[in-house]
C-alpha cells in the first residue's frame, strides 16, 4: 500500500450527508469504470473479494439455476462453494492445479447443453493460489462458438489493475474486484462491474437480497444508497487516491511494469531450478499471472523458506493455499511470490535476493545466476519502462 493511500485516508471522519465527500464519491464510478476498461454498470460494497462473488451471484443467479464453473486452483473452487451454498446448481470442471481453463472441453460441454439450462459460466482470470492466468477472450470465443447464452462472469480479485483485462471488448458480462490487490487500498471494498445483458437477467429474476441487489446502488443519488447505509468514508479517501496515482502512471505503464518485474522474477527461478528442487509452478509462460508466482520446492523447504524469510529477514511469502494433497497434507512443498499493485525494481530484486538467501539459510540447493538473470531482464527493459520511481508525491 503506498504512503500516499494511507495518508489520504488518515483524517477527521467527514460529513456523510453532504459536501465533498459526497462528490468525491460519485467521482470514483467513472475512475472504476476506466480501469476495468468498461462502459457499463458498478456496484460499489463495503466487503471483501467474497463478499463481491456473493453480490454477483445475487444479482443473477436464482436457486435451482445451473452455473458451470471453470476451476484452476482455490479460488474457483471457493466461488463454487458460494454459489452452491446459495442453492445453484453448480458443475465444476476442474483442469487441475497447474494449467488454464481447456477451452475446447469447454466448448464441448457448452455445445453439449442444448436446451441451455447453464445460466452462468464462472472463472477466475488469475486464481491466485496457483498463479494461472486464464484467457478470457477465448472463453467468450468458445461461448459464441458453442452459440450458448450463458452469462460470462470473471474474477479479477487478482488481476485488475495488473494484468490487462478488457471486460467489454471480451464480452464479459460480470466482472468482480476487491480494493486490497491491484487498487492498493487496504482491504475492506469490492466492485461488481455489469453490463445491460447482466441487468437485464437481474430484472427479470428479482434479486433475493436487499443488501446486495445492484439496482439500488447503480441508481443512487445520495450517498447512503452507493453503500445502503454508511459509506466506507477513509476507504474511499484511499481509493480516490489509489485511482489519482493509477492514472497518473497510466494503465498500459502499469501492465509494462507488472510483466517486466513478473519476468525477472520467471528468469531467476529458472536459473535457480536448474541446479536444484525449485520449480515455477504454471511452466507455460503464457498462462502465468503478471500479479503472483506460485512456486513448487518440495516439502518441507517451503514452509522452512518461508519461515526463515519472515523471522530473520522480514520478508512474508504466501503459503501454498489449495495445494495440499495427502503427501503433503499442509502444503509444506508450495510456497508464492505476490508482486502486484505498488512494487518497482528495487523490491522485486530485493525480495528474489531474500528467497536466495533464505535458500541458502536452509541448505536448498539452487542454480547460480539468478539474480544476475533477474537483473538482466530488468536491464533489457530499460529506459523504456521506467521501474525504479513509483508515484509518490501529493
Ligand atoms: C483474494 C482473492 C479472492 C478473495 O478475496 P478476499 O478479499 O480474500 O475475500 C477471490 N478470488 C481471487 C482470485 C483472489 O485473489
Amino acid at each position: 500500500m503506498p504512503d500516499r493511500v494511507l495518508r489520504a485516508m488518515h483524517r477527521p471522519s467527514p460529513n456523510i450527508y453532504a459536501g465533498e465527500l459526497v462528490e468525491m464519491a460519485f467521482g470514483l464510478i467513472p475512475d472504476l469504470k476506466a480501469v476495468a476498461q468498461t462502459r457499463g454498470h458498478v456496484a460499489m460494497y463495503i466487503g471483501n473479494g467474497h463478499a463481491a462473488w456473493e453480490a454477483a451471484l445475487f444479482n443473477v443467479i436464482s436457486k435451482g439455476d445451473k452455473v458451470l464453473v471453470l476451476m484452476t486452483g482455490h479460488f474457483g473452487w471457493g466461488w463454487s462453494n458460494m454459489a452452491g451454498t446459495m442453492g445453484a446448481d453448480v458443475e465444476l470442471m476442474d483442469f487441475g492445479r497447474r494449467s488454464a481453463n481447456d477451452l475446447d472441453a469447454v466448448e464441448a460441454r457448452l455445445r453439449a447443453d442444448a436446451d441451455h439450462q447453464i445460466k452462468a459460466v464462472l472463472s477466475v482470470h488469475v486464481d491466485t493460489s496457483t498463479g494461472v492466468k486464464n484467457d478470457i477472450a477465448g472463453l467468450r470465443r468458445a461461448m459464441d462458438a458453442s452459440k450458448h447464452p450463458a452469462l460470462l462472469m470473471a474474477d479479477c480479485i487478482a488481476s485488475l489493475v495488473c494484468d490487462d483485462f478488457q471486460t467489454d471488448a471480451w464480452g464479459v458480462d460480470v466482472m468482480v474486484a476487491g480494493c486490497q490487490k491491484g487498487l492498493m487500498v487496504p482491504a475492506g471494498m469490492s466492485f461488481v462491474f455489469f453490463n445491460d445483458k447482466a441487468d437485464a437477467v437481474r430484472e427479470a429474476n428479482g434479486c433475493a437480497s436487499h443488501y446486495w441487489d445492484w439496482r439500488p446502488r447503480m441508481q443512487a443519488e445520495a450517498l447512503w444508497q452507493l453503500f445502503d447505509g454508511t459509506a466506507p468514508t477513509h476507504h474511499l479517501y484511499g481509493l480516490r487516491a489509489a485511482l489519482d496515482m493509477i492514472a497518473e502512471e497510466s494503465l498500459p505503464q502499469i501492465f509494462v511494469r507488472h510483466r517486466v518485474l513478473a519476468e525477472a522474477i520467471w528468469a531467476a527461478v529458472e536459473v535457480w531450478s536448474a541446479g536444484g528442487p525449485i520449480e515455477l509452478n504454471i511452466q507455460d509462460a503464457a498462462y502465468r499471472s503478471h500479479a503472483i508466482t506460485s512456486l513448487r520446492i518440495g516439502a518441507p523447504y517451503g514452509t522452512a523458506l518461508r519461515t526463515w524469510c519472515e523471522q530473520e529477514a522480514g520478508l512474508t511469502l504466501g503459503i501454498g493455499l489449495g495445494m495440499a494433497t495427502a503427501a503433503d497434507p499442509k502444503a509444506d512443498g508450495f510456497f508464492r511470490l505476490g508482486h502486484m499493485g505498488y512494487v518497482n525494481a528495487q523490491m522485486i530484486l530485493g525480495m528474489l535476493a531474500t528467497v536466495q538467501a533464505g535458500m541458502l539459510a536452509c541448505k536448498i540447493p539452487y542454480g547460480a545466476g539468478a539474480i544476475e538473470a533477474a537483473s538482466a531482464v530488468i536491464i533489457g527493459a530499460q529506459p523504456q519502462v521506467p521501474l525504479a520511481v513509483l508515484p509518490q508525491s501529493a
